[in-house]
């Protein structure tokens, strides 16, 4: 058991201080991650828990054009929220694929945002080659059991993967993340928010230490555009994606005339993309078009023996969810 102190603050200002004022003090919101993290595997020391479960960072407030999702909010309720169903349908489709009720109704909008890897060399301690978890000590996955791992943003210093559903369809989006630390707020849009492993893999998002999400910001649809959202996993619930897709597509005419695509399952980071966004703008909804999206997606994949299969899974992956949102036959 790892003791540490619990305190509850009263408002937000009061949390970022405590938070940024002690190097050994961490959030504590729905506590899904953390307290597995923290109490069950051991892999991170907080020595302060700072509860911000009570403060008002819940809710969603629509906007014209976006929808203001508060940190605290629970994936059920945005899931179940009717403006994400209407406007955002892929949005609702990566949530409720993700996780299973318990933990939805108690993980929040902030936390999923925040999770750490499902990587299980870094969840146990008693494996010492992990670069995230001790800085320079190697990386166990490269050369051991590495299915659930990446193959895009990844590199011989770590192959860990960014495991959200939700993610996938908010980088598509372009969503905004607001933080508020100590110097005041600041907004970060989501394709920006993580790092790449690169040499520092310990270093996974650019919040300073200290800064709280206060909500995310998620651009609506636009009219007339299709969505969906496609997880391939080893079996229908309550599994992590082997590899994933978010789309969507606004088609005038037989002819894409705006286009989103992000993957999960496959990156590092929730990965967006954009070269493949470039090849079906402007193309005809066709299966050949969708087949060069999604080699213009996957360019470049570093493999190891235990992911190779996922360059053609992600490629068919992609294909399925854009055939499927255009409505185009097999
Ligand atoms: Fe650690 Fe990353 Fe290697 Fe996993 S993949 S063992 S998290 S360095």
């Amino acid at each position: 058991m790892t003791a540490f102190e619990y305190v509850r603050p009263d408002d937000v200002a009061g949390a970022v201080t405590m938070v940024s004022a002690d190097p050994a003090a961490a959030y504590l919101a729905g506590g899904t991650t953390q307290l597995d993290l923290l109490l069950k595997d051991g892999v991170v020391r907080s020595d302060r828990l700072v509860d911000i479960g009570r403060l008002p960072l819940r809710g969603i407030t629509p906007g014209d054009e976006s929808l203001r999702v508060g940190a605290l909010t629970t994936m059920e309720e945005m899931a179940a929220d009717p403006l994400v169903a209407r406007r955002l349908p892929f949005v609702r489709e990566a949530l409720l694929a993700g996780a299973s009720p318990q933990l939805r109704n108690m993980a929040t909008i902030g936390g999923n945002l925040l999770q750490r890897t499902r990587c299980r060399y870094f969840r146990d301690p008693a494996v010492a080659a992990c670069n995230k978890r001790s800085p320079g000590s190697g990386c166990a996955a490269v050369s051991g059991l590495a299915r659930m791992h990446a193959i895009l943003g990844a590199s011989p210093n770590c192959i860990a993967l960014h495991a959200s559903d939700l993610c996938v369809p908010l980088v598509a989006l372009d969503t905004d993340v607001h933080v508020r630390g100590t110097d005041g707020r600041r907004d970060v849009p989501l394709t920006e928010f993580y790092l790449p492993s690169g040499d520092r893999p310990e270093v996974e998002h650019v919040l300073a230490h200290g800064e709280l999400i206060t909500h995310v910001e998620v651009p609506l649809l636009p009219a007339g555009a299709r969505s969906g959202y496609l997880k391939v996993r080893d079996r229908s619930s309550y599994e992590f994606a082997l590899t994933s897709a978010a789309a969507a597509l606004r088609i005038e005419e037989g002819t894409i005339v705006w286009a989103r695509l992000a993957l999960g399952g496959v990156a590092t980071i929730p990965w967006r993309a954009r070269e493949a966004e470039t090849v079906l703008t402007g193309a005809p909804a066709t299966r050949e078009t969708f087949r060069a999206a999604a080699e213009a997606a996957i360019r470049d994949p570093f493999t190891v023996p235990g992911t190779a299969f996922k360059v053609e899974l992600a490629k068919r992956t992609i294909v399925r969810v854009l055939r499927d949102v255009s409505g185009t036959p097999r």
